[in-house]
């Protein structure tokens, strides 16, 4: 279930038809009442930061080092904290409490793995003007490549 959703792009934790208790890592039983009816639950708000830590160990090969490794808590959804891998910001400004949306990075083998992307750097930062594409048009205009005139074929 969890797997499957999460190729897709998708959180699913699980919910407890009985009382409503979600949780995560999926176990297929209650843990506030036992009860062993488990829908799932996607999960599609932003999440916070619970805790982190910062890992400098490459375990991949493809890893960059340093990177967050963050546990992420959901308002609306008490119990469930999911970790991820933290991306959209240098592992040093990763902090307790910032928001961050819910990713997904290709793991091993066939699988999506969760990871989890900054929103919001510590909270006071001045926003970011929105990138804007190609609207870098400012360079001034390169003047002409000097090699290329008169080249031996020239007219
Ligand atoms: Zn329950």
């Amino acid at each position: 279930m969890f797997w499957a959703a999460a190729k897709e792009g998708r959180l699913v934790v699980e919910g407890c038809s009985s009382c409503g208790a979600e949780s995560f890592p999926p176990r297929g039983m209650c843990r506030s009442c036992r009860g062993r009816t488990m829908v799932p639950v996607e999960i599609t708000s932003h999440g916070h930061v619970y805790s982190l830590t910062v890992n400098y160990q490459r375990w991949l090969p493809d890893l960059e080092v340093p990177y967050a490794i963050v546990l992420v808590e959901f308002r609306d959804h008490p119990g469930v904290r999911v970790v991820g891998r933290l991306r959209g910001c240098p592992p040093e400004e990763a902090a307790i409490g910032m928001t961050v949306d819910i990713g997904f990075e290709p793991g091993p083998g066939d699988y999506a793995i969760p990871s989890f992307v900054a929103l919001l750097a510590r909270g006071d930062d001045p926003p970011r003007p929105p990138r804007e594409g190609i609207a870098r048009g400012d360079d001034p205009p390169r003047p002409p490549r000097e090699g290329m005139a008169g080249g031996p074929d020239g007219i």
